[in-house]
């Protein structure tokens, strides 16, 4: 019997969407998922990973990344970025629209190594520039043409997007999530709004929500946001949960502090999945990557198994995508990530420059995709390099 592709050895193996948390071999060929056993043979395997003191997860999943790189104007490359930093897939947030996805599919998504999908911006350009915003001129909401590429594209386009802030819709944000919400509702995929600095009260916006539906920056601290000024959790909020809406992370350059994120949990409104929203105005600090934001969540209370749920299996079916990504269960494509849990001081910091003192975090040490292994960056933590130079 001819022997396996790669067996990874002796790491401990995290996998909540199988339950399993302990120590465990995992067998891949053919770039799926043959075994996961307490012992596996590797005396045949062409290549072997020795994971000893290693967590092994399923490929980590970020729900908000910007990776049409060199067209939108906060993207960056995804291999570097999110492949070689633990995340094997990655969602895209808004970053191309109707008029500018063909491009983003041909010339990014389909030639590069991390695994991707999109939520297509209800503007029809996309999240193109800094200081325009794509809603001020709400021309650029065309449910039509947002419908016509999502369902032509329906293997790739997971959800529609919208930003919802005054800075880049002036007061056309409730119209603005009516036409995003009316074309997922057309073509069946969940909407995901961003939320913080909305000319509109949340009350009303959070009311216009689905079940399944998405609220990224949901711990934002640009007012309106989630907490109320009595430091309890918005009524809205909670009921929009109860509802069957997602609050998600997207920790982003401004949409995360750790006051908001504390008071929340303190009342139990955990996040339904953690995303870093992770691009060219934070890679370099305070987001780094996604493995740094689960790590944060750590240190505000979660398990290590709980952040690992909420950045694999939890996005994964947010985009309907549980069948294919998000776990380690035979059969599965194997996409493995592998991270060092480091102990000792460590400084996280916010959207907003605050500081929290913690004392774990998820290094990652190396990634699988589809069975083929990606070494991470080898600079310091700290030390990414930026694409620039448009
Ligand atoms: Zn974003």
């Amino acid at each position: 019997m001819p022997g396996y592709d790669l067996v990874i050895k002796n790491g401990t193996v995290v996998d909540p969407s199988q339950g399993i948390h302990a120590k465990k071999d995992v067998a891949i060929s053919g770039g799926t998922i043959q075994a996961i056993e307490d012992y596996i043979s590797d005396g045949d395997a062409r290549d072997v990973i020795e994971a000893d003191g290693l967590i092994v997860t399923p490929g980590l999943v970020d729900l908000h990344v910007h990776i049409w790189w060199g067209v939108a104007h906060l993207a960056i490359e995804a291999d570097p970025t999110s492949l070689a930093r633990g995340a094997t897939t990655v969602v895209d947030a808004g970053s191309s629209g109707s008029n500018t996805f063909p491009g983003f599919r041909r010339y990014v998504m389909e030639n590069i190594n991390t695994r991707s999908y999109a939520f297509l911006h209800i503007s029809g350009m996309g999240q193109l520039d800094r200081d325009i915003g794509e809603l001020e001129d709400i021309r650029w909401a065309r449910v039509d043409r947002a419908v016509e590429t999502a369902n032509a594209n329906a293997d790739l386009i997971v959800g529609i997007k919208v930003r919802l802030s005054e800075g880049i819709v002036g007061a056309n944000d409730v119209v603005a999530l009516e036409r995003a919400s009316e074309a997922a509702h057309q073509i069946g995929v969940p909407l995901m709004i961003h939320i913080g600095g909305t000319n509109h009260p949340l009350e009303e916006i959070f009311g216009k929500l689905r079940s399944g539906d998405i609220v990224t920056h949901s711990f934002t601290a640009t007012p309106p946001g989630i907490i109320t000024d009595g430091g309890a959790v918005l009524p809205a909020a909670l009921e929009a949960r109860e509802r069957g809406v997602n609050f998600d992370v997207g920790h982003g350059a401004g949409s995360f502090g750790f006051k908001v994120a504390e008071a929340a949990m303190n009342h139990g409104f955990n996040p339904a999945t953690i995303s870093s929203d992770v691009h060219r105005y934070n890679v370099s600090g305070p987001v780094f990557d996604l493995a740094t934001t689960l790590s944060k969540f750590m240190h505000l209370g979660l398990s290590l198994d709980d952040v690992i749920r909420l950045g694999t299996q939890a996005p994964a079916t947010a985009i309907h995508r549980e069948d294919i990504v998000g776990s380690l269960k035979v059969g599965a494509v194997a996409d493995v990530s592998m991270f060092d849990l480091r102990e000792g001081p460590v400084e996280f910091t916010d959207a907003r420059g605050d500081v929290r003192n913690g004392n774990q975090l998820l290094v990652p040490i190396e990634t699988v995709r589809a069975g083929r292994r990606f070494s991470p960056f080898h600079g310091h933590h700290h030390d990414h390099v930026v694409p620039s130079g448009f």
